[in-house]
């Protein structure tokens, strides 16, 4: 049920490309620590968190702050170029890859693990909802202990 799709990660220049486009779009100024924050998210498997990317960054900009990055990243997410994993709790967790899939979490560690599943995407909205409400996205979180934590 888990597969690793290595397709999804496009060449980084394919990348920065969709970067450059979306920050065009939106007015946003191409700095030389967003292009870093970008590709650090998006080299990231692991859904990081601000402090996570922060950390990284540090390296190369170490006059950064953790708010500046935080609020790169909520304003990267506004602009379509990653997704806030929803009830992921505080820290807010980021997701690079923006196709369908689903999540398993990890209750110990707090490892996020992506997985694609048919069935899943196809999943029945309760005619309750179906009738108040739109649904625009269908996510499936599935929660327990990983291989590194059972
Ligand atoms: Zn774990
Ligand atoms: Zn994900």
């Amino acid at each position: 049920m888990i597969k690793h799709d290595d397709t999804k990660h496009k060449n980084s220049e394919e990348e920065l490309q969709i970067f450059q486009k979306a920050c065009k779009k939106h007015g946003l100024k191409i700095t030389p620590q967003r292009i870093a924050i970008y590709q650090e998210l998006k080299s990231s498997k692991q859904h990081p968190s601000a402090i996570t990317i922060y950390r990284k960054i540090r390296n190369y900009f170490p006059n950064i702050s953790l708010g500046t990055v935080n609020s790169t990243l909520l304003t990267f997410a506004g602009i379509g170029l990653t997704k806030v994993v929803e009830s992921s709790g505080d820290p807010k967790r980021f997701d690079p890859d923006l196709k369908p899939h689903h999540h398993f979490k990890c209750q110990k560690c707090g490892k996020i693990i992506d997985f694609y599943n048919n069935k899943y995407d196809a999943i029945d909205v309760p005619p309750a909802i179906r009738k108040r409400f739109v649904v625009l996205n269908k996510i499936v979180q599935l929660e327990g202990l990983c291989d590194r934590c059972r």
